[in-house]
């Protein structure tokens, strides 16, 4: 198979962008960035610009690109403005490969072209596969499209996988940090602050998968995630919490045998696999250590104290417009949390509550996941309105 080197970053300002850009660097040779996009850190995509000289440019954001003076933006690269842009850049003819690393269901509709146009999408942004897993996993069937993970648990399952046939797997075993809050009481994270949500043990990422992990419902969207990824059904999905995050995630097969994908925590190299998929290139990024003494912990979820996880399971299981609202709500309430506008507790709390107001429609279309997730940020404004 002949490698596919050329890429389009979607989002590529993010944390994910920004180290997808440092694989294609790294990666060097025929592997080029032809088109980027950002949303409103229009400076930062200029600067981009003159480093990796894409052929396109996408400013998401249309208020912010209107106030913006793009003269320093490299003679011959042209540029779109507003969301239309970024799925002109995922169906570019010349790009092979799409990055989806937009946050949140604002990068559904680019996955989506992308998915249509038949190309490899890398896929970051798990909240397109929540909100639409079926109208994507369906348009790649049809275009002949591949899905490569980039969430390093998927990577992991997906590595993983190779060691037996669909129909050996057993159930596959996602790993979790525990996030901030792992040690601590229900009572000392109904006093979290916003501060105590942000300082994630040991990954550095974007504020919003930043506070999902907190309240852990990054793990429950990623079970959704694998549910559409691996066409596994929700009891086939199992979470454990790993706080040393090197153990990426594992894969049980029928006859007990467990394979697992380790490597001390670095998005670099999920992000390069799916570019490289099915080679393996030699990657910058840190290797284990065997020479010393070293312990790894594995300890139950506690749903108890982290009840997002069970919306999780629930939502992989009822599928149709479930994935939409609980996303939706999510998004809508994380932002409220971060402008101090609702305790942390109500993030899960508020999203428990919009699913369950909702109606629930089996097998929704595009248009119709598009009207439940502005629904549900409207309900997730009216309540926190209450609280
Ligand atoms: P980030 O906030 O650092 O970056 C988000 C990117 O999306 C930026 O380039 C931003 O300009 C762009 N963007 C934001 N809103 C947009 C909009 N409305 N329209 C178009 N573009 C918009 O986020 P991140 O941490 O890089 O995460 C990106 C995605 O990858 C998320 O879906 C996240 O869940 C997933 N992910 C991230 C990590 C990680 O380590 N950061 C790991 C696994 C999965
Ligand atoms: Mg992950």
């Amino acid at each position: 198979m002949l490698a596919k080197t050329t890429v389009a970053v979607l989002g590529a300002t993010g944390s994910i962008g920004r180290a997808t850009l440092d694989v294609l660097e790294s990666l060097g040779g025929p592997w080029r960035a032809v088109g980027l996009s950002a949303h409103s850190r229009l400076p930062e995509l200029v600067e981009l610009s003159q480093r990796f000289s894409p052929d396109l440019v996408v400013a998401a954001c249309p208020e912010s690109a209107g106030r913006f003076d793009f003269t320093s933006l490299p003679a011959g690269v042209k540029r779109l403005i507003g969301p239309e842009g970024l799925i002109a850049l995922a169906e570019l003819p010349e790009v092979d490969t799409v990055v989806a690393a937009v946050v949140g269901s604002a990068g559904l509709a680019s996955s989506l072209a992308a998915a249509r146009q038949g190309k490899r999408l890398a896929l970051a942004n798990k909240e397109a596969l929540v909100v639409a897993g079926s109208l994507l996993t369906h348009a790649l069937k049809r275009s002949g499209g591949e899905l490569l993970p980039v969430d390093s648990e998927h990577s992991a399952i997906f590595q993983a996988l190779q060691a037996g046939r669909s129909r050996e797997v057993a159930r596959v075993v996602l790993t979790a940090s525990g996030g901030p809050f792992r040690t601590w009481t229900a009572g000392q994270i109904a006093k979290a602050t916003v501060d105590d949500a942000l300082a994630h043990p040991t990954w550095q990422m974007g504020r919003k998968i930043t506070i999902d992990s907190a309240t852990m419902m990054n793990k429950a969207l990623e079970v959704i995630e694998a549910r559409w990824l691996f066409d596994l059904p929700a009891e086939k999905i199992q979470v454990v919490v790993h706080p040393q995050s090197i153990i990426h995630s594992m894969v049980e097969f029928v006859d007990g045998s467990v394979v697992a994908q380790l490597s001390p925590p670095d998005m670099r190299l999920p992000i390069q696999y799916a570019l490289t998929y099915p080679d393996r290139i030699p990657s910058p990024c840190p290797k284990m250590d065997w020479t010393g003494a070293m312990s790894w912990d594995l300890e139950p979820v506690d749903i108890e104290r982290f009840p997002a996880l069970s919306l999780g399971w629930e939502v992989a299981e009822r599928g149709g417009s479930c994935g939409a609202v609980v996303n939706a709500a999510n998004e809508a309430a994380v932002e409220l949390f971060l402008q101090g506008e609702i305790k942390f507790p109500e993030i899960v709390a508020g999203c428990r509550r919009v699913l369950e107001h909702h109606n629930f429609d089996p097998s929704p279309e595009l248009g119709e996941l598009m009207r439940l997730d502005g629904w549900a940020r409207e309900e997730i404004t009216k309540w926190a309105a209450l609280c």
